[in-house]
């Protein structure tokens, strides 16, 4: 089947832009009894507009279109494992979105969660998943577009992470990134999915990435049509970005139309770590994990400039590789248990730790 994507100008207006991309793709809306959510990516502790979360604007608009069918409507987020979606929610602005449309803020972290096995997984044979998710009729997935250090683009596919127990996503990070976020697209498929392109990120994403406006909105109905369609755009090789490829000889090859195509420039993380996620991916899980330890040319370093010494570090390092055992108070990493995961350069609320 074709999938039909679209791009639109968000200039000068984002309410334009999202209604003409939702016209695009003949979506109509959904019915006036369905349980929607809307899964955002607002994983970071910023005000809207800088290319960290998905923008309010964004959301206004898609709120504005949904509601006129469908009352029940609730926007969701669960964050990295040291984060709070309600916090970052009221920075980003979403809270007078919710006032203003008399609509609900759910932290999914917070809320229940059931085991779900994932049929024919590579690495994450199951997972718990969100019962808010589980139990919607509707499901927006609204990324925002990103660069990222371990992924090369964070995008529709990888924002569904959020739906995952906070420990699943980190757990996703010791058994294969790539491989686990194809495995969770097997089980979260969105009805809808809008990617924030007004302001995005590039470079060094996901924290520290610098902000570029490109000033478009991507919708489509299918997570991988529609990163697809973005790499596209941007002039990346999809099988340059390690989950598209997995997801593309998973899921297969998607026909796409993309309606408005328009083409631009985005700036890449420096240092892709290819050779170990090449090597690696043979195996899974444990053996993933060993290879990644022993391949990998990358490996965490603090910036002691950068770092707070808040200590956030011990808590979602999944190996216990920090220590705090000296007196100047900054932490100290043991080689022995680290496995080079990554993770830290990915959760590092200061960004003081980088891949090398
Ligand atoms: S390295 Fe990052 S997470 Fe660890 S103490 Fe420093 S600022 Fe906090
Ligand atoms: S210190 Fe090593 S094991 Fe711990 S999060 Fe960083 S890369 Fe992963």
């Amino acid at each position: 089947m074709r999938e039909k994507v679209a791009c639109s100008e968000a200039l000068p207006s984002v309410n334009n832009a999202v209604s003409s991309a939702l016209d695009a793709i003949n979506f109509s809306g959904f019915g006036k009894n369905d349980k929607i959510v809307i899964k955002p990516n607002v994983n970071e502790f910023q005000v809207s507009g800088t290319g960290a979360n998905t923008s309010s604007a964004v959301i206004d608009s898609l709120v504005s279109v949904l509601i006129k069918k469908s009352p029940h409507i609730a926007i969701a987020e669960g964050t990295s494992i040291i984060g709070n979606a309600l916090a970052n929610f009221r920075k980003a602005g979403y809270y007078g979105i919710a006032k203003k449309y008399g609509i609900e803020l759910i932290d999914l972290n917070k809320g229940k969660f059931r085991n779900v096995k994932i049929p024919n997984a590579r690495v994450l044979k199951s997972a718990r998943i969100s019962e808010t998710i589980l139990n919607a009729d509707k499901i927006v997935n609204v990324p925002v577009l990103k660069t990222h250090v371990l992924t090369t683009l964070t995008c529709a596919l990888k924002n569904m992470k959020g739906c995952l127990h906070p420990n699943d996503k980190l757990k996703c990070h010791t058994i294969g990134l790539d491989e686990a976020i194809v495995d969770y697209n097997r089980i979260l498929k969105p009805d809808l999915v809008l990617v924030d392109a007004t302001t995005a990120m590039q470079g060094s994403g996901p924290h520290s990435g610098e902000k570029i406006k490109l000033d478009k909105v991507f919708a489509g109905t299918n997570s991988l049509a529609v990163d697809c369609a973005i790499a596209k755009c941007a002039g990346i090789p999809a099988n340059k970005i390690n989950h598209l490829n997995l997801a593309i000889k998973e899921f297969g090859i998607p026909d796409i139309e993309i309606i408005g195509e328009r083409h631009f420039d985005l700036e890449l993380p420096k240092k892709i770590d290819w050779l170990p996620t090449r090597l690696s991916r043979l195996a899974y899980g444990f053996t993933h994990k060993v290879l990644k330890a022993k391949l990998s040319a990358q490996r965490p370093e603090i910036n002691l400039r950068e770092c707070a010494k808040c200590r956030k570090c011990l808590h979602f390092c999944p190996e216990s590789a920090f220590a705090f055992d000296n007196s100047n108070g900054f932490p100290e990493i043991n080689e022995r248990k680290c496995i080079r995961c990554l993770v830290c350069v990915e959760l590092c609320p200061y960004s003081a730790i980088k891949a090398v």
